[in-house]
C-alpha cells in the first residue's frame, strides 16, 4: 500500500504543473507517438526521428517528467520508483538532460547515480562530458566516476584515464581507484582471448 500511496502522490503532483501550483516544470518532456521514447517537447525521437509531441500517458511516463521538475525531493523519489519498480530504460534521457543542464549539486549527484544504477553504456558520453568538466561540482563528479566504474568497458577506462589527471585531487583519486578496480578485469579478458 505504501508504494501505491507514494506513486499516487507523485502523479497527483505532475498534473497541471503551473496552474496546479505544486511546482513548475523546468523542462517538459513529450513522447514519440510511435516508440514512446521521450525528448524535450518537439525535438526528434532519438529512435525513429518523429517529433516527440505526445503527453505522458502512463504512470511511468508521468514520473519521467517529474525528474525535470524543480523539486529535488520529488525528482529523487521518481528516480527511485522508476529504477526499483519500473526498471524503465527511458530514464536515461531525463537523467542525461539533468546532468547537462542543472546547476543544483543534489540533482547532479542524483542524475549521475541514477545513470550508474541503470548501467546503460549509452550513458557513457553524458557521464564523461560531465566528469571531465572542471567547472562542475566535485561531489557529483565523484558520483559520475562511480557510475562509469559500474558500467565498465574500454570507453570508460579511456575517460577515467583522462579524469585521473584532474586538478581536483578528490576527483583524480576517485578515478585512479576506479581504474585500479577496472583494469584487472580488462587484462583477464585479454588473457582469455590469447
Ligand atoms: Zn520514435
Amino acid at each position: 500500500m505504501r508504494l501505491a500511496i507514494t506513486v499516487a502522490g507523485l502523479i497527483a503532483s505532475t498534473g497541471a504543473p503551473i496552474r496546479g501550483g505544486f511546482f513548475i516544470l523546468e523542462t517538459q518532456l513529450l513522447f514519440c507517438p510511435s516508440c514512446r521514447i521521450p525528448n524535450i517537447g518537439g525535438a526528434p525521437c532519438p529512435q525513429c526521428g518523429q517529433p516527440c509531441t505526445d503527453e505522458a500517458h502512463t504512470m511511468a511516463e508521468s514520473l519521467l517528467n517529474t525528474i525535470l521538475a524543480k523539486d529535488p525531493d520529488r525528482a529523487a523519489m521518481a528516480v527511485d520508483v522508476l529504477i526499483r519498480w519500473y526498471h524503465d530504460p527511458r530514464l536515461r534521457i531525463p537523467l542525461s538532460i539533468l546532468l547537462k543542464d542543472s546547476s543544483d549539486p543534489f540533482l547532479l549527484t542524483l542524475a549521475a547515480r541514477g545513470l550508474g544504477w541503470l548501467g546503460d553504456p549509452e550513458a557513457i558520453p553524458s557521464l564523461a562530458d560531465f566528469l571531465l568538466d572542471e567547472s562542475k561540482p566535485y561531489v557529483a563528479r565523484i558520483a559520475a566516476v562511480r557510475a562509469l566504474q559500474g558500467i565498465g568497458g574500454q570507453k570508460v577506462i579511456e575517460v577515467l584515464e583522462q579524469a585521473q589527471h584532474s586538478p581536483r585531487p578528490s576527483v583524480a583519486e576517485a578515478a585512479i581507484r576506479a581504474l585500479q578496480d577496472l583494469l584487472p578485469a580488462v587484462s583477464e579478458k585479454q588473457d582469455e582471448l590469447y
